[in-house]
């Protein structure tokens, strides 16, 4: 058995099947309790392959994608187990095996002839552009990483992101921009991370950037956590874009900004808040601006729900990860007007559980609120 899992042993032993982490889990819910697609089920399976008693097959991979890596188990966990970083793990013990799982094969063929996972062109990444008014600029100290997710799926989220940076500072684009490798992470597969993370942070080097800036927060972490976990160099800072407003808040770089008769939520992405502890900061930018009315949501902060957008679940089910973005809805306070959240995935999966639900209400990036009331206040 991999040496990968056996790390783990202790902790497989140490689970006591109580099951408090389960009611919580958003792909229990969505598959019916099913066992074995939940994380105490997911904990057994795994006992059992370090326990040679089962064996790795497709069928048991297919069980651990069955996951969105949302980390709200461990939160639950009373034995203090890390189910998540368990389960990360496993994908990659399976994946060292040569288990071969077919959407994630799917998603790797994309990214490598394509560099993005939705086998869109690359001369297309750009076409964002057309959604707003601000002139490409290509050279620069700091450079803006708009991610795959925003660049193909929120066109118009990616031209305000852009238009508001380009309001703020001197920031640029990177021309050669491409996957940052995170969804190679997400499927256990180290080497294609390896691979796809060290074509990206060379494009950022060669092109002289100092500082990168990033609406991600799996592009995020892929420079940063990532990139330390592989014992990659990297010679530039990374700052995740609501991180970033907070502090150029706190130095006062930004004017005063005001926005009447918008009452929001923020939802909290996992990539975010349980994986990067980033709850505060969001939320600062968002009350930063005077006429705002910010509520918070049924389920917040480290216990907040998942959308269903994270650990490629969509890819392997996408009809489940909208069921489970349509389920976050529910925890909406009453009389919202918007959505707000700080990860792309969240976005493109709540906006389609909203078109599906039929609702009135927009979803936006937290510099969405700030893009919006800067061009009023200019105009
Ligand atoms: S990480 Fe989230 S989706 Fe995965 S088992 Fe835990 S609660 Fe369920
Ligand atoms: S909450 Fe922890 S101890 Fe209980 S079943 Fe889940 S993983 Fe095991």
């Amino acid at each position: 058995m991999s040496e990968i899992l056996q790390a783990w042993r202790k902790d497989l032993e140490f689970c006591k099947r109580c099951g408090l982490c389960m009611p919580i889990c958003p792909t229990g819910i969505a598959n019916d309790w099913y066992q074995s697609k939940t994380p105490r089920g997911r904990m057994l399976l795994l006992y059992g392959l370090v326990n040679s008693e089962l064996k790795p097959t497709k069928t048991l991979a297919e069980r651990l994608h069955t996951c969105t890596l949302c980390g709200y188990c461990a939160v639950k966990c009373p034995s203090g187990l890390k189910l998540d970083e368990i389960f990360i793990d496993a994908r990659r013990a399976l994946h060292s095996m040569g288990i071969k799982l077919p959407h994630l094969e799917e998603v790797s063929r994309r990214i490598k002839e394509s560099g993005n996972p939705y086998d869109m062109p690359a001369e297309e990444r750009f076409m964002w552009l057309d959604y707003g008014d601000e002139k490409p600029v290509f050279e620069g100290k700091a450079g803006l990483w708009v991610g795959c997710t925003l660049s193909y799926r929120r066109p118009e989220t990616a031209a305000n992101v852009y238009s508001l940076l380009r309001k703020l500072m001197n920031v640029a684009l990177v021309k050669e921009e491409t996957c940052c490798g995170a969804p190679f992470y997400l499927a256990g597969d180290l080497n294609g991370l390896e691979e796809q993370l060290l074509k990206a942070i060379k494009v950022v080097e060669r092109l002289g950037y100092e500082l990168l800036i990033t609406p991600c927060p799996s592009c995020a972490r892929a420079f940063t956590e990532y990139a330390e976990k592989l014992g990659l160099d990297r010679g530039f800072d990374v700052e995740y874009l609501p991180v970033f407003l907070y502090k150029l808040l706190n130095e006062g770089k930004v004017p005063e900004l005001s926005l009447n008769g918008l009452k929001v939520a923020y939802h909290d992405p996992c990539e975010a808040g349980r994986h990067m502890n980033i709850f505060d900061e969001p939320r600062a930018v968002i009350k930063a601006v005077k006429g705002i009315e910010l509520l918070e949501m049924n389920g917040n902060r480290l216990f907040s729900n998942c959308c269903g957008g994270g650990g490629l679940y969509i890819a392997l089910d996408s009809a489940k990860a909208v069921a489970i973005a349509e389920r976050r809805l529910k925890d909406l306070p009453r009389d919202v007007n918007a959505l707000v959240t700080a990860c792309p995935s969240c976005e493109v999966n709540l906006s389609i559980a909203v078109a599906n639900v039929g609702i009135e209400l927009e979803v936006l990036d937290v510099a969405e609120v700030w893009h919006r009331a800067l061009s009023r206040l200019k105009s």
